[in-house]
């Protein structure tokens, strides 16, 4: 393996533990070719959309390897996020998140704490497809494909193999997202029957998220969505002492890429305050893949005995278990002078090759095709005029000679035929039109046809999705009381 790397200094507090960083990967002698790299903020100025300019993909494309620190994205508008572009761009669809608790040594409710989350990080809302749609509605859509739903799974079980690891935990939201977090589900459980050793649980996320701040101990290898994973990896760097500790890796089956799972912290930037554990961790699971166990190994044990030696920052800082508190590059410069160490306390880090016998997850099952046939449309409309039962006949007379309109919705709630509760509440609704016969299905013109129609008739539609029926199976869910 080459020893070639890029480096990212990143934003906020970036530049600051990526400076502590390198210096005690240069102390510790990592064998590293570093080629730094500029991106995002000077490149939006002069028209790159990306913050990514082409001699950068040149660069990574080469090495192969990226130590990034984090990245800033603007909230709630603004340029595209280039954490989710590198990710997704560079094919990096694991990104594996090791946290564990420092008792006594670093304050944490829960000192047996050791799970690693294995997050999806390609698709999902991470996805950023967005739309408005009318005055009111905002639609965001959730990306899950099956083939990446089996890469990770599998990733994660071969993960637990690997690490010595015994249970893997699948957490989703298919009470409610049937399709999509189902298909995440159905697929962990299908996968998890090659892996009989290991042990294999579901929680609903948002009970999952609650057991893992208030049990994180009962967890082992946690895997998950894109943005469930995000959120618990904080909640799970956070609970166990500090969100500053955890590292991470972002693997794909041609590139990686290392980081802190925490963001720029602009609140602190420039302060030489931040803890650089978390770049640092990153950075050691970069020597592993490297191939560099042995100086992975000694900046590990360095790193463990200066926290068990007190030399705190202050995101850890405790006066009944710190010793001094100190800024980045101090902190950095104790890591140093405890090169060469061993913790006495905690479990001595000793990174080895993988064995040749453990397969690399990249063989995956097969994607079953099936013939789908056309049996419906949904139309996405603006209307503000709540008379329900009259926009029903006109929507119908609008529906063809094949097809019949069946329901109409709104927020994915029923509203005619018979609603429930008559109340208006937006201006956005989808009116479902099906195929008249049973078994029947529609001609592949059927939605220009309608769009047509409902276009003459003055229908303000704002999007038209195809219904399609998987050899037997719906490819899209009822509406609330339909
Ligand atoms: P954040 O993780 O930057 O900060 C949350 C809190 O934790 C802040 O109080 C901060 O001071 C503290 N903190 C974080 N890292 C610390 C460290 N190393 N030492 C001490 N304290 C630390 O989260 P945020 O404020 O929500 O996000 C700030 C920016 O970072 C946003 O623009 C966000 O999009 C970006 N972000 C980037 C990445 C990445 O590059 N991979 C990840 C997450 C967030």
């Amino acid at each position: 393996m080459s020893n070639d790397i890029t480096v990212a200094f990143g934003d906020g507090i970036g530049p600051e533990i990526m400076d502590a960083t390198l210096f005690i990967l240069k102390e510790a002698k990592a064998r590293l070719n570093i080629e730094t790299i500029d991106i995002g903020s000077s490149y939006y100025s002069k028209g790159v959309s990306t913050g990514i300019p082409p001699h950068v993909w040149k660069t990574l494309k080469h090495s192969k390897v990226l130590l990034k620190a984090p990245i800033t994205t603007p909230q709630g508008g603004g340029y595209k996020s280039i954490n989710v572009t590198l990710r997704k761009t560079l094919g990096l669809y694991a990104n594996v998140r090791p946290v564990s608790s420092f008792h006594p040594f670093v304050h944490s409710l829960h000192p047996m704490m050791d799970l690693v989350i294995v997050r999806e990080n390609e698709e999902d809302l991470y996805a950023g497809i967005e739309y408005r749609h009318t005055n009111d509605a905002f639609h965001s859509h959730k990306v899950i494909t099956k083939s990446g739903c089996e890469k990770i799974i599998r990733y994660a079980f071969d993960y637990a193999i690997q690490n010595g690891r015994r249970k893997v935990t699948c957490m989703s939201k298919d009470n409610i997202m049937k399709m999509a977090d189902g298909a995440f589900h159905k697929l962990f459980n299908e996968v998890g029957k090659e892996y009989p050793d290991i042990k294999q649980d579901h929680y609903i996320i948002d009970i999952g998220a609650a057991r893992v701040a208030s049990r994180p101990e009962s967890f082992d290898v946690i895997v998950t969505l894109n943005l469930y994973g995000d959120i618990i990896s904080d909640i799970a760097a956070e609970v166990s002492g500090s969100v500053g500790l955890a590292g991470s890796s972002n693997v794909g089956d041609d590139f990686a890429m290392f980081e802190a799972i925490h963001g720029s912290a602009p609140d602190i930037a420039g302060q030489g305050i931040a803890n650089p554990s978390g770049l640092l961790s990153g950075a050691v699971m970069m020597l592993v893949h490297l191939g560099q166990h042995d100086v992975a190994s000694v900046i590990r044990n360095a790193w463990l005995k200066t926290i068990e030696d007190g030399m705190h920052t202050g995101d850890i800082y405790n006066a009944s278990t710190s010793k001094q508190k100190v800024g980045t590059m101090n902190f950095a410069k104790s890591v140093v002078e405890h090169l060469g160490q061993k913790p006495y306390k905690f479990k001595i880090a000793d990174y080895a090759p993988l064995p040749d016998d453990v397969k690399k997850p990249s063989e995956y099952i097969d994607l079953i095709t099936c013939e789908k046939s056309l049996i419906g449309v949904d139309i996405f409309f603006s209307w503000l005029d709540g008379d329900y039962d009259k926009l029903g006949e006109r929507l119908n007379d609008l529906a063809g000679d094949d097809a019949r309109l069946a329901v109409i919705s709104m927020k994915g709630l029923k509203i005619w035929p018979d609603p429930e509760i008559e109340h208006f509440q937006s201006d956005c609704f989808r009116a479902r039109f099906m195929v008249d016969s049973k078994d029947g299905f529609l001609g592949r013109d059927y939605p220009a046809k309608l769009y047509q129609r409902l276009i003459d008739a003055e229908i303000d539609v704002v999007q038209m999705i195809n219904l399609y029926d998987f050899c037997g199976e719906l490819g899209f869910t009822k509406s609330q009381g339909e």
